[in-house]
Order: C-alpha cells, then sequence, then structure tokens
C-alpha cells in the first residue's frame, strides 16, 4: 500500500477529476499507477488506447508497433502529427515521444516488431491487461492463443467504415476470441481499412469503450459471467450487446491447442533470397477471386491481371498475388513492413 511519501504514488492534482469518481477513487488511482498495460499495434485503435491510458494514470505502457507513419494516418490517428510523418517516425516511437510529453510521471516502453508466434508471449508477459490496436486478424489469432495460454485478460477491438466491434476475453472466466469467431475470416474477401475506408469517430468510440473494459479489469470491477461482444454503428448511434458463451470445443480455451502460436495455422513469411521479395504465403488453401480484389484495388493504384497472377502497384511498392494466394511482396526485405503491406491492401 502505498504512502503520502512513497514515490512511487502519482501526483494528485493530475487525477482529482478521475480519482472522485466512485468507481475509481484515490485507492484505484494508485492501483491503476501500479499497472501495466502492453498495446499490440499503435495505429487508428492502438494510438487512441495509449493517449487514454497514459492520461488516465496507468504507471506503464507497452507499445508494439511494426508500421511507420504515413500522411493518410493523420486523418484518424490523433496522437500524431505532420511532423512525425516528416520525420518518418516508427509509430512505436512518436506514440512514445507523444505520451511522455502528455505525462512525464508513467513509463513508456516502445517496441518497433513484428509480432510472432516467436515473440508475443514474451511481449505481453508483463501486462496485467493486454489491447488489441492491430489492424489484421493474423495477430489477433496469435494474441489470442498467447493470451489464454497465459491467462491473460485482453480487449478485442475491430473497426472498419463506420462500424466497430468490441469483447472483453478473461481466459478461464468466459469465451475466447475462437468460441465466438471459430476461424480467421478467409483474407481475399474480407475489406480492409484501405480498400473500404474508416470514419476516425467509430475508431474513437471502441478505442474509449477498449480502455473501459481495460479500466474495469484493473480496477478489479465486478464483471458478469460469460462476455459481451459489443457491435457499434456510429453512424447511426446505435450500439447491441450481445452475449456469448464459451465452448468446451473451443480449440483454443477449451481443448488447449494453440495452433496459431505453435505455427500450425497462420500465413509464413520468408524474404526471398537475391529478389529483394518478401514472399507470404496463406494460412490454408486460398483461391483469391482476381475479379473481386481489381475492383477493391483499382482506386488505389495500378492494377493489371494477367490470365496467371494479380500485381498491384502503389508508391514504391509493387505486390504480386498468386491464384494459391501466395503473395509476393517487392522492393523490400523487410518481412515486417512486407506482412503490414499485405494487411493492408489484399487482406490479413
Ligand atoms: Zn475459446
Amino acid at each position: 500500500m502505498p504512502t503520502e511519501h512513497d514515490e512511487t504514488a502519482p501526483s494528485d492534482a493530475r487525477y482529482t477529476r478521475q480519482a472522485a469518481l466512485d468507481v475509481v477513487g484515490a485507492q484505484g488511482q494508485r492501483v491503476l499507477a501500479g499497472s501495466t498495460v502492453a498495446v499490440i499495434g499503435c495505429g487508428a485503435l492502438g494510438s487512441t488506447q495509449a493517449e487514454l491510458l497514459a492520461r488516465a494514470g496507468v504507471g506503464r505502457l507497452i507499445l508494439v508497433d511494426r508500421d511507420v507513419l504515413e500522411l493518410h494516418n493523420l486523418q484518424r490517428q490523433l496522437l500524431f502529427d505532420e511532423r512525425d510523418v516528416r520525420e518518418g517516425l516508427p509509430k512505436a516511437a512518436a506514440a512514445a515521444r507523444r505520451l511522455r510529453a502528455i505525462n512525464s510521471e508513467i513509463a513508456v516502453e516502445p517496441c518497433v516488431a513484428d509480432v510472432t508466434a516467436a515473440n508475443v508471449a514474451d511481449l505481453i508477459r508483463p501486462a496485467d491487461v493486454v489491447l488489441d490496436g492491430t489492424d489484421n486478424f493474423e495477430t489477433r489469432y496469435l494474441l489470442n492463443d498467447a493470451a489464454v495460454q497465459a491467462g491473460k485478460p485482453w480487449v478485442y477491438g475491430g473497426v472498419l467504415g463506420t462500424d466497430g466491434t468490441v469483447m472483453t476475453i478473461r481466459p478461464g472466466r468466459g469465451p475466447c476470441l475462437r468460441c465466438v469467431f471459430p476461424d480467421p475470416p478467409e483474407p481475399h474477401l474480407l475489406p480492409t481499412c484501405e480498400t473500404h475506408g474508416v470514419l476516425a469517430t467509430a475508431v474513437l468510440w471502441v478505442g474509449a469503450l477498449q480502455v473501459t473494459e481495460a479500466l474495469r479489469l484493473l480496477l478489479h470491477h465486478p464483471l458478469p459471467a460469460g462476455a459481451t461482444l459489443h457491435a457499434l454503428d456510429v453512424w447511426h448511434g446505435t450500439a447491441r450487446a450481445v452475449a456469448v458463451q464459451r465452448h468446451e470445443a473451443c480449440p483454443c480455451c477449451g481443448q488447449r491447442r494453440f495452433e496459431f502460436l505453435h505455427g500450425q495455422r497462420g500465413s509464413s513469411v520468408a524474404v526471398l533470397c537475391g529478389r529483394h521479395a518478401v514472399q507470404i504465403s496463406p494460412e490454408g488453401p486460398s483461391a483469391p477471386d482476381f475479379d473481386a480484389l481489381t475492383r477493391r484495388l483499382a482506386p488505389l493504384g495500378a492494377v493489371a491481371v494477367n490470365g496467371f497472377v494479380l500485381e498491384f502497384s502503389a508508391a514504391d511498392r509493387r505486390m504480386v498475388v498468386f491464384p494459391d494466394g501466395r503473395v509476393l511482396v517487392l522492393g523490400t526485405t523487410d518481412t515486417a513492413e512486407a506482412r503490414s503491406l499485405v494487411a493492408k491492401y489484399i487482406g490479413s
């Protein structure tokens, strides 16, 4: 229990309005100061979460992201500005700089890395709660495996267009992601924010709900058994709460087969030697619909289909999609960048 001389106690003035809440209080504020949250992905959702957590006084934030900032991020990623883009900063680094300016009393630890089966357990180990700020299902299923294996709560969140989804996963006390969505969606059928668009207000609503869920977990607020899937539509101002149940047959939390963590599921990535290219293979049999992909990608760059492959060029990168679902990203040997480009344009 911190005393008034405890150096780790948060300064009172900063948090008076929050500590005045019945659901937080002075003791709750100290609990937050002693808490650690990992934010996986620092794009729209993750940067929103990180800022709210920093302002709320969560004592230690671990920020993980594989990407660098681009101008189009500024439409919805409120933590960043034009200087960050000009400097070409990784999102995790830019977020850390801004968060330290917002709250110098907390510890912010940026980690510029691709979340993989090899590092996900280490990344989430120090955290009391993990927040999903990712933009692809491949990473979410990996995170679900790692969190269930470690018995660590995490809050799923997704946004597309003007809609969003939030669900808190408490391993052992309710359903996991695979109880509700047993398999990732077929990547090539899935619209992405780049092809479908995203409204910043939808991001903020989802991020705010995810952080609220995280605070409830950190403060040990009584939570009902089971779980709720929140489906938000910011354009129409509607929110639906659907009760979701755990399934004993769930391969992840029921049978404890961590297929994504152990590489039995999930795409594989290979740097192609001498080719200055990265190949990303789908997790299973896949047959991309080139016509649908052409329609989605045409407004975003140059698309060409030659009967064998689909080629897409945007900015200074070229991607080649094969009939078996493999994607070759040309002009880079950076696997994190290649995975990011494929998640953005082709689907996770
Ligand atoms: Zn499950």
